[in-house]
């Protein structure tokens, strides 16, 4: 257990750095947060930019867990809005409805089609067996044909693999947002709701939540050091003793890593083994493309889907529509969210060649603002989502058990973990992590 005389150091100001801190403080221990970035978020940071605000794609807060949405609620205080969801798949030259709806897809796609998804729906048999893969869970849950037109295309663009190379494990993790049988029968015969209807959102976007968790922090003592990015990890006798940023050195006694876990690996260690099971351990990285544009706003949906491969993006966040506050009066803004991995041929496309191609396929799908444009960023995300490519857990388990040995360091987090979280969900490690190091679990 922990007391006022020991210093805990947080690699990582996401939320799950945050609350952990925040948790800490509140019991009068000594917190130094480290962030490699300018301001504190993470992946749920907000930027700040000509009077506009993005998110780093669009963030929903909601959660099933009432400790969390009091704890956010307290925080937020009467900033927060409730919202209903709206959202749309680009299918086929047609906005269908997301989650699809029977009728809207009734009405919007050929008969032959619609006929065939529902075939292949009802004859699906998903509970005859365990699917190791996406593909099969897909298939066992949605049919083949929806599979093979929107769930299999939609994937690969997201995933870069093949999603018969992708564990089932990630579309059991994502069951309570997919269920089928909301998908075809919702409105129909179904009460059950598991997908996300309502969700909450700060009024000038999700980082929000970070910011004002950090101010709670500082006002009790806590420190938290932004645009310093770890570079080492200094081990005496199986305990962390120090890390190493280019904000210079930082000591303590316990030690609480969010930093992307084979980055975290990579900074302690020169094992041959270690290091190749960090090759088996992947993210799928982002890049946005922020766009300010004059006028007003130009479709009104929250977000779109993109499942087609030859447009670059796969989904479309419009910021007007989650707040107003997003933009200044008058204007509006998009978001588009491209999938790619670090290093690769889009990964380092220049932000102008990202920038005319999007342009491009924007008018295609029938948003021509070439005109409107006012200006334009991108921002990369290298660590954006862990990939459960088949076979992903033994390599975990190695380092899992490996870091094990250095006994003041405790892991935490989407990226430090490698759990694919929801916002809520690294609140609540975060809060567990304190919990534990108070000797409170
Ligand atoms: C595009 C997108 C959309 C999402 N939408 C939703 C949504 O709608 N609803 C929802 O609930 N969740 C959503 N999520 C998930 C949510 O963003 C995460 O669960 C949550 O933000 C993770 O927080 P974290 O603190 O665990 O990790 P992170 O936010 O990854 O925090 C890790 C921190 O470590 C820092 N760091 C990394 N390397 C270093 C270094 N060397 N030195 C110092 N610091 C370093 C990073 O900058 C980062 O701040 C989305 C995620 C993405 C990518």
């Amino acid at each position: 257990m922990i007391s006022k005389h020991n210093k805990v150091v947080i690699l990582g100001g996401g939320i799950a750095g945050l609350s952990a801190g925040f948790k800490l403080v509140l019991d009068g221990i000594p917190v130094e947060i480290i962030e490699a970035e300018d301001e504190v978020g993470g992946l749920a940071r907000t930027i700040e930019y000509k009077g506009f605000y993005f998110d780093l794609g669009g963030h929903r807060f909601f959660t099933e867990d009432k400790e969390i949405m009091d704890f956010v609620k307290g925080i937020m205080k009467d900033n927060l809005l409730h919202l209903k969801r709206k959202s749309e798949i680009w299918f086929n030259n047609h906005y269908l409805k997301y989650p699809l709806e029977i009728m809207d897809l009734f009405q919007k796609i050929e008969a032959k089609r619609f006929f065939k998804y529902v075939k292949d729906y009802l004859l699906r048999g998903s509970s005859k067996y365990h699917p190791l893969t996406f593909r099969d869970w897909v298939v066992g849950e949605f049919g083949e044909a929806l599979y093979n037109d929107y769930f299999g295309p939609y994937t690969k663009k997201f995933w870069g693999i093949e999603p018969t190379e992708i564990s089932a494990d990630w579309a059991r993790e994502r069951i309570p947002l997919i269920r089928a049988t909301d998908l075809l029968v919702d409105k129909f015969f179904s009460s059950h709701r598991s997908f996300i209807k309502h969700f909450y959102f700060p009024k000038r976007g999700i980082g929000e939540i970070a910011r004002r968790i950090a101010r709670e922090i500082e006002k009790r003592g806590g420190k938290i050091i932004c645009g310093g990015r770890v570079k080492e990890v200094v081990i005496e006798n199986n305990r962390i003793i120090a890390v190493l940023s280019n904000k210079g050195y930082i000591e303590g006694d316990f030690f609480i890593s969010t930093l992307p876990i084979t980055e975290l690996v990579r900074f302690i260690n020169n094992n041959e083994i270690i290091s190749r099971s960090t090759q088996s351990i992947n993210f799928r990285s982002l890049i946005i493309l922020n766009i300010l544009i004059k006028g007003e706003n130009i479709n009104n949906n929250q977000w779109i889907y993109f499942p087609n491969p030859n447009i670059l993006f796969h989904r479309i966040q419009m910021p007007f529509n989650w707040s107003s506050l997003m933009v200044p009066e008058g204007k509006s803004s998009l978001s588009l969210e491209i999938a790619c991995k670090k290093g690769d041929n889009i990964y380092n496309l220049s932000t102008q060649d990202i920038f005319d191609r999007c342009i491009s396929d924007l008018k295609d799908i029938g948003f021509d603002i070439r005109d409107r444009v006012e200006d334009y960023f991108i921002v990369k995300v290298p660590w954006a989502y862990p990939i459960y490519k088949l076979g992903y857990e033994k390599s975990l388990n190695t380092i899992m058990g490996y870091l094990n040995n250095f006994t003041n360091l405790i892991l935490c987090g989407r990226s430090g973990l490698f759990k694919y979280n929801n916002l809520d969900q690294s609140i609540r490690m975060g809060l567990e992590v304190g919990k534990y190091l108070l000797g409170k679990r």
